[in-house]
């Protein structure tokens, strides 16, 4: 369930529901309409951080339409 968080569509960071802004890029450009939740915590040794371009550890939505 995406529930109401918003992620952004730069750089995936799922951000809490009020957010204005990406608080990792400060991007404006966040939408609800995101899938497949994933937690970073090694983004060097991670090979989904390394294909989605992660290089923060964090949440982060698979998929951003
Ligand atoms: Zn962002």
């Amino acid at each position: 369930m995406a529930e109401d968080r918003l992620a952004c569509r730069e750089c995936h960071h799922v951000n809490d529901p009020d957010s204005q802004t990406c608080e990792h890029c400060g991007s404006s450009s966040l939408t609800e309409d995101w899938a497949g939740y994933v937690i970073i915590t090694q983004p060097e040794e991670s090979q989904i951080a390394e294909e989605m371009n992660v290089t923060k550890a964090g949440s982060y939505a698979l998929k951003v339409r």
